[in-house]
């Protein structure tokens, strides 16, 4: 089907339907929606509302501020992606440390640490590894690396999530108000679509190209028209029903499944992931652990509520004031996947409310 039978098939099925909110998970898919300017050619009774799917806007202020408290010692190295470095912890950032003299390094891949800690045998590198389940098994396979080598100086702090937990958080929340949701192609490639068969509410699994969010969200709108709720999955081309085994297989020898802290939801059961006793030595909280005050940030950022759903940027008072992707108050306005860049940087006429 193409594009443009896509777009009357999903008017038809919206036709005299009540509102509809459907949630597109994957902080992606909020790229690739506002490019597309797929909100523009939906039915005014069909509105997208963006998920907790960007690593960096979900990962809490403590874990910043720990990052930061290695990162201002003499003797580590802190290697991380580049999108978290102006993330703000409850005081600071890592590029105000790094301003003042941390040694930070910028890196595109986990692995890229094995060469760092060879390189650098007197200092201690730590990766902030943070993300969901498609970056975590680079991360698992960076510990195996590291141990087969031999290497006693590369170690990790952990942030990393899972998707399938906060989206039951999400749906057992009782202010929660969302129809269907379109489900993250990349997460789904390596935990497989049946990973999600619990969701109570319709949904699929998308791909990133305009036509396959299109196909997703004609999905998730026909089972509200058949009274179905089931997990359809649009990306087939990539993803199974079991996913990938053998990335599943790395993550957990090297992980297993713990409580995590998320930005905005606080602590939500078995949603992280904790580096196993046998790979202890290569946790750096367990290893050196350093001792962080706990501060509860005063400010009018809204990116809990953003996350959960409950409101879209434009209602936070600080969104293009005081918060800018150059000058941002709060997490969701640092990533380019973030819920609130995106929406910044592609305008307020590209969407409806
Ligand atoms: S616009 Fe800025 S301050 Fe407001 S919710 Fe988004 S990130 Fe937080």
């Amino acid at each position: 089907m193409d594009t443009s039978e896509l777009i009357k098939k999903i008017n038809r099925l919206a036709e005299g339907k009540k509102k509809l909110r459907i949630m597109e998970v994957c902080g992606t898919h909020t790229v690739a929606i506002f490019r597309a300017g797929i909100r523009q050619i939906l039915p005014d009774n069909v509105e997208l509302v963006s998920g907790p799917g960007c690593p960096v806007c979900v990962t809490n202020d403590d874990y910043i501020d720990t990052a930061i408290a290695y990162a201002l010692e003499e003797n580590f190295i802190v290697a991380t992606f580049g999108d978290m470095l102006k993330v703000p912890g409850s005081r600071s950032s890592l590029a105000a440390a790094q301003a003042q003299g941390s040694n930070i390094k910028v890196i595109y891949s986990p692995l890229d640490c094995i060469k760092i800690a060879q390189d650098n045998p007197n200092k201690k590198i730590i990766f902030l590894a943070v993300g969901f389940e498609t970056t975590a098994p680079t991360a698992a396979a960076t510990v195996l690396s590291a141990q087969a080598k031999g290497l006693k100086n590369l170690f990790m702090l952990s942030a990393q999530k899972l998707v399938p937990p906060v989206l039951k958080f999400l749906l057992n929340s009782p202010d929660f108000r969302v129809d269907g949701f379109l489900l993250p192609g990349h997460v789904a490639v390596v935990i497989g679509a049946d990973a999600f068969n619990f969701l109570s509410i319709p949904s699929a699994v998308a791909g990133f190209e305009a036509e396959e969010i299109l196909l997703a969200i004609a999905s998730v709108l026909e089972q509200i028209d058949n009274g179905r709720a089931e997990v359809a999955n649009k990306y087939p081309a990539v993803v199974t029903a079991a996913g990938n085994v053998t990335a599943q297989k790395i993550l957990s020898r090297v992980y297993e499944v713990a409580d995590s802290e998320w930005r905005g939801m606080e602590l939500i059961p078995n949603s992280g992931l904790r580096i196993r006793e046998e790979f202890a030595k290569f946790d750096i909280e367990q290893v050196e652990p350093v001792k962080i005050e706990k501060v509860k940030k005063k400010n009018a950022c809204r990116c809990g509520e953003v996350l959960r759903g409950l409101v879209n940027p434009t209602q936070c008072p600080l969104f293009g004031k005081a918060c800018t992707p150059s000058r941002a108050v709060g997490a969701c306005m640092v990533s380019v996947e973030g819920v609130c860049a995106a929406w910044y940087k592609y305008g307020s006429n590209n969407f409806r409310w």
